[in-house]
């Protein structure tokens, strides 16, 4: 089997500011390998908080040698394999974990939600982001460009929390999930917002403390009137079983668990020890969003709003109708690059 790679840009529909950083782009890794004539599609996103680069994605790719397997199709010992070149390079593992499974179904004539036994008319809605904007003019010409979606999904965590809530419960009465990713850094106060969050029609709130403050967030669940969802401290599956008590479920992202094996294992596992799921992405295209569509009936809730974040999406895969994800057709992950 042959693996081809290269680097593609990703254009922001929307300058991306964090504080004093902005960027109008993000780096990905678009993968293809291809046997018999078929090729499947796969893809690394690479936003810079995550660690993985452009340059330590080629070369991790560069010493990924696929004509090594006589059988690639078996990606569970592919995978195994290839964990070992180098630890990290998340995304560029899921990028070949993708293009595997693409690869994979086409061969055999079958999409992965049919492989799983899964309803594609059980996609969940998706949330559409609101990054922290101190501006509430923007905050609110945002919220009303998310028309069409059913859930927000709220990004605090920082000095005027409650002023962002308002101001959005001004332009709609949409259930809202919240996100602070790591934001809040005293249990005490946390309670004191999640409960107020509680009785303005939020349904979740994610990573409210450091990944490290274990205690203090199973303090914090003990008392929460609110789901709590962990998403940096559960990376991969080995990670599950110390979210089990303390959290009341995962995010799982194909760029943080190197793929779609990995994360229908997480899938399983984190059902077996009674905790939700959501699953979500990064910015990415309809490629690894089609990916983790396959996945998505078997999920909570779904954050898979990456590929209406660009404006240079290069394939044609799942789409989002009035907020509901909507299984691509097509066998594998069910992309084709746009003509
Ligand atoms: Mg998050």
């Amino acid at each position: 089997m042959q693996l081809r790679f290269h680097p593609y840009t990703l254009q922001l529909r929307h300058t991306f500011t964090v504080s004093t950083y902005s960027r109008t782009t993000t780096p990905a890794m678009m993968v293809e390998v291809e046997e018999d004539g078929i090729v499947g599609y796969g893809e690394a996103a690479m936003p810079p908080y995550l660690g993985d680069t452009l340059e330590s994605a080629t070369s991790f790719l560069s010493q990924t040698d696929l004509s090594k397997y006589e059988y690639p199709a078996a990606f569970d010992d592919v995978l195994k394999d290839i964990d070992t070149i180098a630890s990290g390079n998340h995304a560029a593992k899921a990028a070949i974990d993708i293009a595997l499974h693409d690869w994979l179904g086409k061969k055999g004539g079958f999409a992965w939600y049919q492989a799983w036994g899964l309803d594609p008319s059980n996609t969940p809605l998706t949330t559409f982001t609101i990054g922290i904007e101190s501006n509430n003019d923007i905050l609110r010409q945002k919220v009303r460009e998310a028309d069409t979606f059913k859930v927000l999904k709220v990004k605090l965590g920082s000095e005027n929390d409650r002023d962002i809530v308002r101001t959005i419960r001004e332009v709609t009465d949409k259930p809202l999930r919240v996100d602070v990713n790591q934001g809040w850094k005293k249990k005490e106060k946390s309670l004191e917002m999640i409960e107020w969050l509680s009785t303005q029609g939020v349904e979740l709130v994610e990573q409210p403390l450091p990944k490290e403050m274990i205690d203090d967030q199973a303090w914090l669940k003990e008392r929460s009137p609110l789901p709590i969802i962990a998403d940096e401290a559960v990376v991969r599956l080995s990670d599950i079983g110390e979210a089990v008590g303390i959290y009341d479920g995962i995010n799982i992202k194909l760029m943080k668990c190197t793929g779609m094996h990995e994360a229908y294992k997480m899938i399983l596992l984190a059902r077996a020890f009674n905790l939700r799921v959501m699953l979500g992405c990064m910015t990415e295209t309809s490629c690894a969003i089609s990916a983790a569509t396959q996945l998505s009936p078997l999920a909570d809730y779904a954050d898979l709003d990456g590929a209406s974040l660009i404006t240079n999406d290069p394939f044609v895969g799942a789409t989002i109708h009035e907020g509901k994800l909507i299984m691509p057709a097509g066998f594998g992950i069910g992309v084709s690059p746009k003509q």
